[in-house]
């Protein structure tokens, strides 16, 4: 082929409901190659599977493709709507001799496949060297490939190397079934081809496809694309990724708090590195990017990195963002923040977004923001306010109140002057006034959580624990 074509990639996903993270990968060593080059990237739905096809699951799609922050150059294209264009290959395929009318159906074809593998090679059939009566044109038939007997096809695979296919083990496939339904390895070169694609990557699982595939493209006499056959993504244990490993689908991450430009980073790292690098921009990434440097071997999810990841991102976030996505999660509990508590979670977010691993996190290690007072106490916190503890909370609220500071900074300070005047441990009171400010819930360090409460609502806190019982 010529190299000096434009590089045009694409991803080709087919609607089945939900973008697997795979899938997700796909997209984005096809845009981070497309956007290297200075090449385009282009979105083709494989929507020839007619129930799953639906507008929801197409849209799933877009979705999951605009989440990431993977545009698609150009107007996506939809295969089904190309049958036509499809037919009218195979049409030519017919007339050139590269491909023939096959009458083989039910127990004849079982019986010619059987006696094709006991002779050692794939299936030809009987059609393949019969002149058809034209009393038989008017009958149902499929169009068959007429793949060659002997010989090697050989896919040269920018990650997986050479790969040799014996043309015996590969069968003459049917292009057009009788129904006149294109079949998917015909339908995929050809809208390759019409597209312009310069290099197909996506996952090994496709590798054999690609083998076909090298026929049809010479069978029609058109250019070869480069093919790129990513190892699939596994689970944390190497078994091939399945609902037992957790999230699968994009939407899931998502709903788990991760952030998409975290996922980006850490997608691009699986499969493919630049040295020791973990955290970087995507701007880097299209500068390192090449496909030839993807992994040969299969990659595993690894939930702590993606979480360390995941924290980087959320301490660059602007906290605006933040609290929104924040009010999301709360949203989707059915606990909608309304202004005042989006306006709190906003003040409070600097304060917690250090620590937090996913979105999710953050908003847990909020909540406590908006309880409602008085709080029950949980039973630690209740046996731990006993009159000895009560006594010296009672007078940690008198310093709390005497001051204006109400910094994280100044509160922490605070606090250990405080254990010192009192010559005790942290221990002898953090846990008790933890547990009357928050009510037992996760929170960050007291100095924050004093600060992220405000100073009224600490102190009202601590009365409402400290109060004599009426
Ligand atoms: N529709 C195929 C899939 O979802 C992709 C085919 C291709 O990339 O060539 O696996």
């Amino acid at each position: 082929m010529s190299d000096s074509r434009p590089v045009v990639t694409r991803i080709a996903p087919s609607p089945t409901g939900s973008m697997h993270i795979g899938t997700a990968r796909t997209a984005l060593f096809n845009y981070l190659y497309a956007k290297h080059t200075g090449g385009r990237f282009l979105l083709r739905v494989e929507d020839t599977d007619r129930e799953r096809s639906t507008e929801a699951a197409v849209q799933v799609i877009f979705d999951g493709l605009t989440w990431l922050g993977l545009p698609f150059d150009g107007e996506p294209v939809f295969q089904f709507a190309r049958a036509d264009r499809h037919r009218e290959a195979v049409l030519q395929m017919l007339e050139a001799g590269k491909a023939y009318r096959c009458w083989l159906a039910g127990e004849e074809l079982t019986a010619a496949r059987e006696k094709a593998h006991a002779a050692g090679h794939a299936l030809r059939s009987p059609w393949r060297d019969r002149d058809p009566r034209p009393a038989d044109l008017g009958k149902p038939h499929a169009i068959r490939f007429r793949g060659p007997l002997n010989g090697d096809t050989v896919v040269e695979d920018l990650v997986q190397g050479q790969v040799t296919f014996r043309n015996r083990d590969l069968d003459d496939l049917v292009l057009l079934r009788s129904d006149g339904a294109p079949t998917y390895n015909l339908a995929v070169v050809v809208d390759d081809h019409d597209m312009a694609v310069t290099h197909v990557i996506r996952g090994d699982d496709h590798l054999n496809n690609a083998a076909r595939q090298t026929l049809i493209y010479k069978a029609m006499g058109w250019d070869l694309p480069h093919f790129a056959h990513v190892p699939l993504i596994h689970g944390p244990d190497g078994a091939k990724l399945s609902k037992r490993h957790g999230a699968q689908a994009v939407a899931e991450f998502a709903d788990l708090g991760y952030l998409p430009e975290a996922m980006r980073n850490y997608l691009a790292r699986l499969g493919w590195s630049h040295g020791d690098d973990e955290l970087f921009s995507d701007a880097d990434a299209i500068a390192w990017f090449d496909i030839a440097d993807a992994n040969k071997g299969a990659s595993r999810l690894d939930w702590d990195k993606l979480g360390f990841v995941n924290a980087h991102y959320i301490r660059l976030a602007d906290d605006a963002r933040l609290a929104d996505l924040v009010a999301a999660v709360f949203a989707a509990r059915g606990e909608p923040l309304d202004e005042a508590r989006k306006a709190h979670a906003l003040r409070a977010i600097p304060l917690v977004k250090e620590r937090a691993k996913t979105i999710v996190e953050l908003a847990d290690q909020l909540a406590f923001l908006y309880r409602a007072r008085p709080l029950t106490l949980d039973e630690k916190t209740r046996d731990l306010l006993s009159g000895e503890t009560r006594a010296r909370l009672t007078r940690l609220r008198g310093q709390l109140a005497a001051t204006n500071d109400w910094s994280a900074e100044a509160l922490e300070a605070l606090l250990k002057a405080f254990a010192e005047s009192e010559g005790v441990g942290f221990g002898k009171f953090a846990p008790a006034l933890r547990g009357i400010l928050t009510g037992g819930t996760a929170s960050p360090d007291l100095g924050r959580t004093l600060s992220a409460l405000g100073r009224e609502e600490s102190l009202a806190r601590l009365d409402d624990a400290l109060s004599p019982v009426a």
